[in-house]
């Protein structure tokens, strides 16, 4: 029985996760952790009875503990809270899917105290990439995949001699916006940009799907989950979301993992492993899917892919600067305060303009986080004042 820590039950691969649980007789929920929508929260807390329960909002944490007041659980509040669940000697897993940069210091507490990591949240990655998995490292901790793309591509490493990987392709929908030009980019609304073909997910991922951001960012979760240089690193697109991802080896064999878009796959891949159980999920019906098709991504109209290769250019930093501008970007478009094609000229506008930063210690981090976040509210409010972003 392995009993899961689930931070940031009450988002869309936290829910999912908790379906996964409810399926599986092996897996049992230890504790969960949200951000600070109290009244779902409580709802959960009362359904799954944790022994531990933390929010990252103090505020909203008391109202659910005086809620639930009935219940056994412990109550632990703010961002040390989250790192206390994640160190927790009863968690055999730590299935980390809180959104954005947030989830570092959970990550990294989890990787000190030898867990084994389930990541969904990529964004802990891309900040913190050297110093997530040096801890890991040190901490004789475990990083096991939660994002689809990587799930299929650790699933088709396994077995493989790490010398014989010459490179990797992340699949990519391709978002709503798939064939549009920049032109016609320029007026999509939140709805739009809301509305994934393929994925069900939160709202800052749906958004970055539609940029490609999401993909720059996967490319750089990639290269530090697989150690493998940017350069060995493709993205292609594939509308029908059924390949997850590739990997080439040397005698230029390639290997692909294949499944229908459904998240629950790669999350009970990661809390069950190395085992792999029955799931409520249905086998692939290659003939039901008819075809697969692939295509080169539009790199001009969706510049965001880019920026995520130009940042590793740029240096350690540099990663941490993009996410932080794209996490400020994406939340100004979904408040009517950005156009769509605002998020990818604010992206790069604050990297280009971020120079060098380390991000050796997660003091560096957090400063790189801070000046990319600093420097995005400036433009934001200039462009508010007129010219266009
Ligand atoms: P979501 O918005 O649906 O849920 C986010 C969760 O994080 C919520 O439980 C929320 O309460 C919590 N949270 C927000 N702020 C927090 C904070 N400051 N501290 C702690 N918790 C906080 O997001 P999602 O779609 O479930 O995505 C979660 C992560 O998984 C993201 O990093 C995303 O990139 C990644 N991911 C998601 C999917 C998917 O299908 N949804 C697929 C692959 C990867
Ligand atoms: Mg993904």
């Amino acid at each position: 029985m392995t009993e899961v820590a689930v931070l940031g039950a009450t988002g869309s691969v936290g829910r999912q996760a908790l379906q996964v649980i409810a399926a599986c007789p092996d897996l049992k929920v230890r504790s969960l952790a949200a951000g600070s929508r109290a009244a779902e929260f409580t709802h959960l807390v009362r359904q799954w009875r944790p022994v531990y329960a933390a929010m990252a909002d103090p505020a909203a944490l008391r109202a659910v503990e005086a809620a639930c007041a009935d219940l056994p659980t412990r109550f632990l509040a703010g961002e040390a809270g989250l790192c206390e669940l994640a160190a927790d000697p009863g968690a055999g897993v730590v299935l980390a899917a809180m959104v954005g940069s947030a989830g570092l210091a959970p990550v990294l507490a989890a990787a000190r105290h030898g867990k084994r990591i389930a990541l969904a949240n990529k964004e802990a990655l891309v900040t913190g990439g050297a110093l997530v998995t040096r801890t890991v490292r040190e901490g004789g901790a475990t990083l096991l995949p939660v994002d689809s793309e990587h799930s299929a591509i650790w699933q088709c490493l396994w077995g493989e001699a790490p010398a014989s990987v010459t490179g990797l392709t992340l699949t990519a929908s391709g978002g709503p916006f798939r064939g549009w030009d920049k032109a016609r980019l320029e007026s999509v609304t939140p709805a739009q940009a809301l509305a994934h073909p393929s994925w069900r997910m939160g709202p800052k991922i749906t958004v970055d799907s539609a940029t490609l951001m999401n993909k720059g960012l996967e490319v750089i979760e990639a290269h530090w989950l697989f150690a493998l240089p940017p350069q060995a690193i493709e993205v292609v697109v594939h509308p029908q979301s059924i390949i997850h991802s590739l990997v080439t080896f040397a005698d230029g064999s390639v290997k692909a993992q294949l499944g229908w878009p459904d998240m629950r796959l790669p999350i009970q891949l990661a809390l069950t492993w190395p085992r792999r159980l029955p799931s409520p999920v249905a086998p692939i019906d290659l003939a039901a899917v008819g075809r697969l098709d692939f295509a080169r991504p539009d790199k001009e109209a969706f510049p965001c892919l880019d920026l995520a290769y130009r940042a590793l250019a740029i240096g350690p930093g540099a990663p941490a600067v993009l996410n932080a501008a794209n996490e400020i970007a994406v939340a100004a478009f979904l408040k009517g305060a950005l156009p769509f094609a605002g998020i990818g000229r604010l992206n790069s506008a604050v990297l280009e303009g971020c120079g060098a930063m380390e991000a050796d210690t997660l003091a560096q981090v957090l400063e790189a986080d801070a000046a990319g976040r600093r420097r995005a509210q400036e433009l934001l409010s200039i462009y508010a004042g007129g010219p266009p972003l």
